[in-house]
């Protein structure tokens, strides 16, 4: 007899671990999954596309409802599990129903954080993480409305791209000297800065929140340095939290996210944990590469078979029309490394390569982004550049063609 095994949340990684299952463990379990929000599985990353009116909504679902009665998963959304009973193995529902499982799979993701600043409850702040968002950002939006969005990593500034696509005049504040610092440096930050400026948006580096102003919803952002900027919408994107509260109500062993071992194993050999909501050899990711990772790892761990997760090296891609930007592993360049760059002022375009024993540690690209998978390939697999270390810089053609 299949086991029952129920996943919470049902979000990109659950559905990934789902198809995986059917692959490597079918008929195995006996699979329910629960989803607080009142959609099939979506595409997240696609949120961005669907601000900027490049997407519709409907366009995100991962997978069509056919699909899953396929999988034969129950699939419970629009209900949030509220309590895991470890004793008696059972998930409860806010509505008070119960899930008994034999596998519990925690797949809750992470929750949007909002600035520790007073204002910050006033109608008009909204976060950028769920399709809610998307549509009362979409519903504040146009040429009348003036809009604030703090924090200038990727989120922020997809956000600020999508506003502005709109004809929504956008402030973009950063507290730090340069946008995307995990992921850019210094040199490829100018140019994405200069590239959406040149769409409209005004970019303040350096720039502290004190407040949000406003009498019954928002009227201007205050900043510690005085200057006040009237606006109708604040967006904030200024991190993520694992959503690891239910792990942590039960007795799991939590960190920053919900701690796993290289099997995707809590604390409780009976409950694993993947994506967002997992803090794995003291790293919580915030991508979705690493997640489908750990779902395929998972899946195969479930099915009975040797499975281990080693890590994931990460790589971003900003997803903004004309704007290509990547940047993938060690970027910074530490002591110990040597740094190859090409730029071309004209072309607009900006390439840096580190180098760390004489292989590819970590890459930036702007402005021309075609070979990043080349490049990302460089780096995981960690061999020797050798012969090719001439033409690197250059891209694949060249590369290839030596
Ligand atoms: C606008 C935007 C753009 C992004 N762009 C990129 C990108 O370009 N590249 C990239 O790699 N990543 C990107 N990301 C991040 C990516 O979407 C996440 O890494 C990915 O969705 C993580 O998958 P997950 O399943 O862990 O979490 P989620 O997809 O967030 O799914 C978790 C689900 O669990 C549900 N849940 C939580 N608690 C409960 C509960 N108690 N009961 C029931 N359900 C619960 C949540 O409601 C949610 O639906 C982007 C994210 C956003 C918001």
């Amino acid at each position: 007899m299949s086991e029952p095994l129920v996943v919470i949340g049902n979000g990109m990684a659950a559905a990934r671990l789902v198809e995986e299952l059917g692959r490597q463990a079918l008929g195995r379990y006996s699979v329910l999954v629960v989803g607080a929000e009142p959609h099939l599985a979506y595409n997240r990353v696609l949120l961005s596309s669907v601000l900027a009116g490049e997407m519709a909504r409907e366009e995100t679902e991962l997978k069509p409802r056919a699909w899953w009665e396929k999988q034969g998963v129950t699939l419970v959304y629009g209900r949030r599990a509220v309590r895991i009973d470890r004793d008696h193995r059972d998930v409860w529902l806010e509505d008070g129903a119960r899930l008994p499982y034999a596998k519990l799979v925690l797949a809750t993701g992470s929750d949007p954080i909002r600035l520790p600043r007073p204002g910050m409850d006033l109608p008009g702040v909204v976060t950028f993480r769920d399709h809610d968002d998307v549509g009362a950002m979409l519903a504040a939006a146009g040429p009348a409305t003036r809009a604030v969005v703090i924090g200038g990593g990727l989120l922020g500034i997809e956000a600020a791209y999508g506003l502005a696509a709109t004809g929504t005049r956008v402030t973009l504040l950063h507290l730090m000297d340069r946008l995307m610092e995990r992921q850019l440096d210094a040199e490829a930050a100018s140019l994405l800065k200069a590239a959406l400026e040149a769409r409209g948006i005004t970019v303040l580096l350096g720039a502290d929140t004190a407040a949000i102003e406003g009498d019954g919803c928002v009227e201007a952002v205050r900043l510690v340095d005085g200057r006040e900027l009237p606006c109708d919408i604040v967006v904030s994107t200024v991190g993520i939290r694992p959503h690891a509260a239910l792990a942590r109500e039960a007795g799991l062993q939590v960190g920053r996210g919900i701690v796993v071992d290289d099997r995707l194993t809590t604390s409780d050999p009976a409950v694993h944990a993947i994506g967002e909501c997992a803090e794995h050899r003291g790293t919580c990711y915030g991508l979705v590469e690493p997640a489908y990772q750990q779902a395929a790892v998972l899946a195969r761990h479930l099915a009975g078979r040797a499975a281990s997760y080693e890590g994931t090296v990460l790589s971003t891609n900003l997803k903004v029309s004309g704007v290509p930007v990547f940047s993938a592993g060690d970027f910074v360049g530490e002591p110990g490394t040597e740094t190859i760059v090409w730029r071309d002022p004209e072309l607009g375009t900006y390439r840096k390569l580190v180098l760390r024993d004489g292989a590819l540690a970590g890459a930036v690209l702007f402005g021309e982004t075609a070979d990043a998978l080349w490049y990302l390939d460089l780096i995981r697999s960690g061999r020797p550049l050798g012969r090719l270390r001439d033409q690197v810089v250059f891209g694949r053609a060249l590369a290839d063609a030596a």
